[in-house]
């Protein structure tokens, strides 16, 4: 934080660990500013392998206490149920919270804590159905039979794009299962990952179930992830820092989620109807100013209907109204820091360089606040080979290219590192169908795009990950199966050498 600044002094957050707020141990804050307007927000406790020894005690403890290691299932999911209300009564709040911290809109922010309390009740509904199998081996008398165990201390670690959302498809299977967490948000977006770890104490789970230590991730970051006594890392950011993550896990055989990049295709066909295809096209890639993983950054267009379809979308993305992303009639609202609103400008300028032509945007704006914007942009002279097109941008520009076939658009589709999601705009039943079994990616969108239910599992293929999110695969990865055998004969052992079934 600024040492001679004229401000009043800023709001500092600490830590949370074992259910106290908990200074940081070098007892330095780093700075969180509003990107709508550039105005420091507040100072956030920059956490260290101090603070995360502190709270991986804390929530080794927490796995340990007989108050939380033998709590029926039932109760675990009266708790989730418990903290699901509690979101819900306080959604408000936490949607301001982090528009603020991020500068998402607050109508869409309004629109996630609408359904964010029903991950915790999803979750709260399978926590007592979690149960193993009885194997019928060969031999009858044997019982053999499974349980599925929580891991222990599991770390979760996420980025600024959505936070709230992010942190609750880990924390809400992991904890229904009676793990314990520590959490690492992102350096930008400190804020309504606090108070959700307050609302967790305040539903009743044991001080220390879920911890958070904020700060950057090459210090608090690392520093979980190299921690001896983590049972799990799950993951959701950059396929960057993903893949050193998963070597860290893999060289100390912990298991590791994935939740990773994209650079997900949106293909309009000739036979779609054309007017709701170029809306899912804006809602793919200029909702949220692009910052989602899923966004729909490639569009291809069947030739038949490729002016068209540029037409409706540059026309929308000219009329989008850039500002305030608290005010209801903004649709456009900041990049989330400055770093990131340079590195979209940099890329459409590289776009440029290698040839692309801006039909739309194309600048940098301060949304007349100060802020870190960008237009709407979209690309087009684009092919396959160029950076733009390869490489995740997370920002509002959409490379749209023409396309002759079905096949061709395949080939152009799949061609790329990553297989996060892909959106299919078409009337046609078969090739809806043929499209969902052709494109290699976790999530298939016909007709629509951006959809997402916490009943509905999400994985990313190839470079976008690695484990499953949502959905009752989930409890997979935060469990480890245990297979029992109770010898029930009374038989004397016939051979100590052979091996038994
Ligand atoms: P990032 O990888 O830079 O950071 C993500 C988190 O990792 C942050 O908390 C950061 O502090 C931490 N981190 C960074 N280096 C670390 C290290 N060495 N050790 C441990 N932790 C470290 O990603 P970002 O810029 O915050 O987020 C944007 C990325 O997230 C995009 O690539 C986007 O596609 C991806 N994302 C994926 C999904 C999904 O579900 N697949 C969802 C949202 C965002």
């Amino acid at each position: 934080m600024p040492e001679h600044s004229t401000q009043p002094e800023p709001a500092r957050l600490q830590h949370f660990i074992g259910g106290q707020a908990t200074p940081p141990a070098s007892g330095t804050y780093f700075a969180s500013t509003n990107p709508a307007t550039g105005e420091l927000l507040y100072g956030a406790a920059r956490g260290d392998a101090t603070d995360i020894d502190a709270a991986m005690a804390a929530a080794r403890a927490a796995f340990d206490d007989p108050r939380w290691r033998d709590l029926s299932q039932t109760r675990r999911g009266h708790l989730l149920r418990r903290l699901g209300d509690l979101i819900a009564d306080n959604a408000e709040d936490l949607a301001r919270s982090e528009s603020r911290d991020n500068g998402k809109l607050l109508r869409e922010m309004r629109g996630q804590l609408t359904s964010l309390p029903e991950y915790y009740y999803y979750y709260a509904g399978l926590a007592d159905k979690i149960q193993g199998d009885v194997i019928p081996t060969s031999d009858r008398t044997v019982l053999n039979y499974t349980c599925r165990e929580p891991l222990g201390v599991v770390g979760a670690i996420t980025p600024w794009n959505s936070p709230l959302t992010l942190t609750t498809s880990k924390i809400a299977p992991a904890l229904a299962v009676g793990n314990t967490v520590v959490i690492k948000p992102s350096e930008y977006t400190s804020a309504t990952i606090l108070r959700l770890a307050e609302l967790v104490v305040e539903a009743g789970f044991p001080p220390g179930a879920v911890n958070v230590v904020t700060g950057f991730g090459a210090e608090a970051g690392q520093a979980l992830v190299d921690h001896p006594g983590l049972a799990k890392i799950s993951f959701t950011g950059s396929t960057a820092t993903g893949s050193r993550i998963a070597a860290a896990a893999a060289s100390r055989f912990i298991g590791s989620t994935l939740e990773l990049g994209g650079k997900s295709p949106n293909i309009v066909f000739g036979d779609a109807n054309v007017a709701n295809a170029a809306m899912g096209v804006v809602a793919g890639i200029f909702a949220a100013a692009g910052q989602t993983c899923i966004a729909g950054s490639r569009v291809f267009a069947h030739r038949s209907v490729y002016d068209e379809l540029l037409e409706r979308v540059t026309e929308r993305a000219r009329s989008i109204r850039i500002g305030d992303p608290l005010d209801d009639a903004t649709e456009l609202g900041p990049l989330a820091f400055e770093a990131q609103r340079d590195k979209v400008a940099s890329y459409v300028d590289l776009g440029r360089s290698e040839g692309a032509r801006v039909l739309t945007g194309g600048s940098p704006s301060d949304g007349g606040l100060g802020g870190y914007y960008y237009e709407p942009t979209v690309l087009v002279d684009v092919h396959n080979e160029m950076r733009v097109v390869r490489e995740e941008i997370f920002g509002p520009v959409a490379a749209i290219m023409p396309f002759d076939s079905e096949d061709e658009v395949v080939r152009l589709a799949n061609d790329t590192e990553y297989g996060l999601a892909a959106g299919v705009w078409t009337t046609d039943l078969s090739r809806a169908h043929r499209m969902a079994s052709r494109l290699e990616a976790g999530t298939i969108w016909v007709n629509t795009y951006r959809a997402m239910s916490p009943m509905s599992p999400r994985q990313g293929f190839k470079s976008s990950g690695v484990g499953v999110e949502h959905g009752t695969e989930t409890i997979k990865e935060y469990t480890r199966l245990k297979s029992v055998w109770i010898n029930t004969s009374e038989e004397p052992v016939a051979d100590p050498f052979v091996m038994r079934s």
